[in-house]
């Protein structure tokens, strides 16, 4: 039964969405959803990974944060709702931007424990803003709005068919994962964006029309890299797209580093 040499499968945390109560819903009426965009597991489990949905628990319970980043070796930040700009110290602008607070409290936690304990993160689009608010960044609450670009980055009807070039920083280490490719094509289903880059973090991709942050990199410490693009969600059978893998790739490398165990004894 012996696996040999094989390499030791990471066991991957991905957070979760919260679906508020809504008593107008047709399932659960009035209770709190927990729930995982089905493209992103896949596209975490393609790469020989398991994948495990880290729900938001009470810290003080026994099965609560603390007890997850013992067992698991990576976390991924899912996207999904705006971060709240009291997350960042602001208010906010209009009614709807006021984000999803409970869920940046549970994210920020979540990553704080898994980078103190040496573990990678990898955060897509709103998870890329989150690790920027966790390295003390700001955010535009809505880029086109507050004049950041005049150019859209998302389009609900299109949605992940949105797409625009970004710019891989000359020499960062984003190039050298991607063999420098320098221009590429990524999809684009944000409204908020990065502001004030976090002391700590370093840009690895810019968009090539309106030069907004699109990929950051921790400078120390564990792996941390967030991109705003969804490479989830990116057309596999468009040659002219980035290919991601690398990215997950190199994100694994650091998640199985810290499965110094069975598989790497002796026959
Ligand atoms: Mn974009």
């Amino acid at each position: 039964m012996s696996e040999g040499l094989s390499a030791p499968r990471p066991r991957i945390g991905l957070s979760c969405c919260i679906s508020p109560a809504d008593p107008e819903r047709g399932v659960y009426p009035g209770k709190t959803l927990l729930y995982v965009e089905q493209s992103m597991v896949r596209w975490i489990a393609a790469d020989d990974a398991l994948v495990y949905p880290v729900p938001p628990v009470p810290p003080s319970a026994p099965g609560g944060p603390a007890a997850w980043v013992d067992d698991l070796d990576g976390l991924v930040l899912h996207g999904g709702s705006d971060v709240a700009p009291g997350s960042y110290g602001s208010i906010p602008l209009r009614s709807d931007w006021e984000g999803d607070p409970v869920r940046d409290a549970y994210e920020l936690d979540l990553v704080r424990r898994f980078l103190d304990a040496g573990k990678p993160v990898l955060g897509i689009c709103r998870g890329a803003q989150l690790l920027n608010v966790a390295f003390g960044g700001t955010l535009w609450q809505d880029l086109v709005e507050q004049g950041a670009t005049t150019t859209t980055h998302t389009d609900r009807v299109i949605y992940d068919g949105l797409l625009h070039e970004i710019d891989v920083e000359p020499e960062s280490w984003l190039a050298r994962v991607l063999g420098a490719p320098g221009r590429c094509l990524v999809n684009s289903i944000h409204h908020q964006g990065l502001r004030e880059l976090a002391p700590g973090l370093e840009v690895q991709a810019r968009s090539a029309r309106d030069g907004l942050v699109e990929a950051v990199r921790a400078i120390e410490g564990s792996w941390c890299v967030g991109v705003q693009w969804h490479p989830e969600l990116s057309d596999r059978s468009d040659p002219t797209m980035l290919d991601d893998a690398p990215i997950r790739a190199s994100f694994l490398d650091a998640a199985r580093g810290n499965r110094g165990d069975t598989e790497t004894q002796e026959p």
